[in-house]
């Protein structure tokens, strides 16, 4: 049996996840530029030094290094959101992507974004 989801939840996930999706716009904008060539993807920015290489070992090759997780994991929860802000429109949010059952509500409210259940993450 499935219940659809009240459209005063979907409301309130929709507000949840358009205000994560700036703050996580802005912390990648700290740490990444938009890759203009590539929606939806963003480049770790490094330091120039003097148009010059990255000499590994260096306080700055190491900060760079640094930065790139962080870039992958918050573009990785972008993604997400903007996918799940997709399935909103499609009314089709709320659905796990490998299964097709119904995402248990009390999973979406504390992980808006999330795009499978929890047995299928594992
Ligand atoms: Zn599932």
């Amino acid at each position: 049996m499935t219940k659809k989801l009240p459209k005063t939840f979907i409301d309130q996930q929709e507000k949840k996840l358009r205000e994560e999706k700036i703050k996580i716009e802005k912390e990648l904008s700290q740490v990444a530029v938009r890759n203009k060539k590539l929606k939806g993807d963003w480049i770790t920015k490094h330091p120039q030094l003097d148009g010059g290489r990255l000499e590994e070992g260096t306080d700055e090759f190491e900060e760079y290094e640094n930065l790139l997780p962080i870039t992958y994991t918050l573009e990785l929860e972008l993604k997400k959101i903007n996918e799940s802000l997709e399935k909103i429109k499609n009314g089709i949010y709320g659905i796990c992507k490998k299964c097709q059952k119904p995402i248990p509500r009390g999973r979406l409210g504390v992980y808006p974004q999330a795009g499978q259940c929890l047995k299928c993450q594992k």
